[in-house]
C-alpha cells in the first residue's frame, strides 16, 4: 500500500497542506465509493476518483464529467491517492503542489462492470451523476471519458455555436407602461457574449467574430462558472478616470491582434465585462424565457469578479433611470420589456435605448465636398469655438441635415470663403473648403474626445442669436 501512495506522498509537504497523509487504508466498505472533486488549481480541473483496492485510482478531468454521450473528454490519469482524500475540500496553500481551492462536485458510490489498467467501466451513483461511464486509455497516461448512457437529463441540448445578439430600438421618450418595462443603464462599450462550457470562455463580437483572446482578464469568469455552461450576453467596457465606461479608451483594446500587445495594452486599459442577459444554461434554452426571468437566473449565477460585472436592473422608473444616467454622465439607459423573449438579431422594439447626448454651439468654419449628388456641395461641416481668443478645431459633422438645409448652407457658406484655415488649434482635413466663421450651428454629440473633438456628432439646426464670437466650449 506505502508503494501505490509514494508518488502521492512524495509531491507533498504534509506540515504545509491541509491534504490528508498516506495512511494505512480502512477497510472497504461494500459499495465502493466515487468523488469528483472541483480543483481550481493553476488550471481548473475535476479530479475523477474512483476508491479500489484501498486507494483513489485517479483522473484529471480538464472539461469535467461529460454530461452528453456525445461529447468524450479527455482525463489524465494520475497518481492514486489514499482513502481519505475523498472528503478532502479546502485551499491547497500558494507554493504547494496543486495549490488552489478544492470543492467536492459529487460524490456516492458505483457498481463495477470492467476495471483493468485499459479500461474502467463503471456505473455512478451519486447525487449529480447517474449513469454508465466508461473510461478508457488511449496513449500514455491520457484516458478519455465517455458517458455510455443516454443524457441524464433527456431534454439537453448542447450549447449553440451562435445566438445572434437581440438589438434595441432609439427612442426618444422613455417606454410606457413605466411598469411593464425593465430599466438598465447603457453601457458604452463593445457588445460581446460569452459562451461558457467547462471552465473556458469563448467571446463573440457582435458580427459573431471571435475575440475571446483580445480581453485575457475576461478568461477567469469560465472558472467562476465552474462546470456550468451558460451563452451570456453583455458589454465589455473600458471605464474612464471618473469611472465612466469610455468608448474612445475601448477603441485603445479593438484592433490589437499581438499577444504582446494585447497585454501591455491590458494594464494601460482594462476592461470589465457588464453581464446582461443570460440565453442558454446546462442545456437548456431560454430564449422563450421572459427577459424577468432571465434576469433572475442571472442574478443567481453571482457573477461578480475583478473583470465583469452584473449590473443590475430596475422594474419601471424609467425616467428616473434616465436623469440617474444624465447625472453620472452615462450614454443613456436601456428599456427592455419585462415579459419579452430574447429575438436573436432582431430589433423588435422589445428593446429600446435612449441616449443622452450633449448639446453644444460650434461656429461652422469649413466645409468637406460630398459624394454623389452632393459633390461640389458640402457634405460635412468643419467647426470650432473660441477658447482665450483662439479659434479651436471640434471636428467634422456629417450628419443631421436634410437636403433643404444643405442647400440653404451651401448658400450662406460661399460668400465667407477664404483661402487659408480659421483655426488657431487643431487640424483641419487638407482637403476642406475654409470659410469665416460667421454662422453659428447647435449640434449634438456623445463626449468630448481627450484630444478635444467631438465624438459622434449630428447637426441640429442653425442659431442665429448668437455671434460666433461667444461661441464657447460647454461641459464635458
Ligand atoms: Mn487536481
Amino acid at each position: 500500500m506505502a508503494k501505490k501512495l509514494a508518488e502521492y506522498e512524495a509531491k507533498r509537504d504534509f506540515k504545509k497542506t491541509p491534504e490528508p497523509g498516506a495512511k494505512v487504508p480502512r477497510k472497504e466498505t461494500k459499495a465502493p465509493r466515487f468523488v469528483v472533486q472541483e480543483h481550481h488549481a493553476r488550471r481548473l480541473h475535476w479530479d475523477f476518483r474512483l476508491e479500489k483496492d484501498g486507494v483513489l485510482v485517479s483522473w484529471a478531468v480538464p472539461k469535467g464529467v461529460p454530461a452528453d454521450p456525445k461529447k468524450n473528454h479527455l482525463a489524465v490519469h494520475v497518481e492514486d491517492h489514499p482513502l481519505d482524500y475523498i472528503d478532502f475540500h479546502g485551499d491547497i496553500p500558494a507554493g504547494n503542489y496543486g495549490a488552489g481551492k478544492v470543492l467536492i462536485w459529487d460524490s456516492g458510490t458505483y457498481d463495477t462492470e470492467k476495471f483493468s489498467d485499459r479500461e474502467v467501466m463503471v456505473v455512478l451513483h451519486g447525487k449529480k451523476l447517474k449513469g454508465r461511464y466508461v473510461l478508457f486509455r488511449t496513449d500514455g497516461q491520457n484516458w478519455m471519458i465517455h458517458r455510455m448512457d443516454p443524457p441524464q437529463d433527456p431534454e439537453r441540448k448542447p450549447t449553440p455555436e451562435r445566438i445572434e445578439p437581440m438589438l434595441a430600438k432609439l427612442v426618444k421618450k422613455s417606454p410606457t407602461p413605466d411598469a411593464a418595462w425593465g430599466f438598465e443603464f447603457k453601457w458604452d462599450g463593445i457588445r460581446a457574449e460569452a459562451y461558457v462550457e467547462g471552465g473556458v470562455v469563448k467571446l463573440l463580437s457582435r458580427s459573431g467574430e471571435n475575440v475571446t483572446a483580445r480581453y485575457p482578464e475576461i478568461h477567469a469568469l469560465g472558472r467562476a462558472l465552474g462546470s456550468s455552461e451558460v451563452v451570456l450576453d453583455g458589454e465589455v467596457v473600458a471605464l474612464d478616470e471618473k469611472g465612466r465606461p469610455s468608448f474612445e479608451e475601448i477603441q485603445q483594446r479593438m484592433g490589437l491582434t499581438s499577444e504582446s500587445e494585447i497585454r501591455r495594452k491590458m494594464k494601460e486599459v482594462p476592461v470589465t465585462y457588464m453581464v446582461f442577459d443570460l440565453m442558454w444554461q446546462d442545456g437548456h434554452s431560454l430564449l422563450k424565457e421572459p427577459y424577468a426571468g432571465r434576469r433572475k437566473r442571472l442574478e443567481a449565477l453571482k457573477l461578480k469578479g475583478a473583470s465583469w460585472q452584473t449590473p443590475p436592473y430596475e422594474k419601471g422608473g424609467g425616467p428616473t433611470m434616465r436623469e440617474a444616467s444624465r447625472k453620472a454622465g452615462l450614454e443613456g439607459i436601456m428599456g427592455k420589456k419585462l415579459d419579452s423573449p430574447y429575438e436573436p438579431g432582431k430589433r423588435s422594439g422589445a428593446w429600446v435605448k435612449l441616449k443622452n447626448r450633449m448639446g453644444q454651439e460650434l461656429a461652422i468654419a469649413g466645409w468637406l465636398e460630398g459624394e454623389g449628388k452632393r459633390r461640389g456641395f458640402p457634405g460635412a461641416l468643419l467647426v470650432g469655438y473660441y477658447d482665450k481668443r483662439e479659434f479651436v478645431y471640434a471636428g467634422k459633422v456629417g450628419t443631421g441635415f436634410t437636403d433643404e438645409m444643405l442647400e440653404k448652407l451651401s448658400k450662406l457658406l460661399k460668400p465667407l470663403e477664404r483661402k487659408t484655415s480659421p483655426f488657431d488649434r487643431g487640424t483641419a482635413p487638407k482637403d476642406a473648403h475654409f470659410v469665416k466663421p460667421d454662422l453659428v450651428g447647435e449640434f449634438e454629440f456623445v463626449e468630448w474626445t481627450k484630444s478635444g473633438q467631438l465624438r459622434a456628432p449630428a447637426f441640429k439646426g442653425l442659431r442665429t442669436d448668437k455671434p460666433a464670437s461667444e461661441v464657447v466650449r460647454e461641459g464635458g
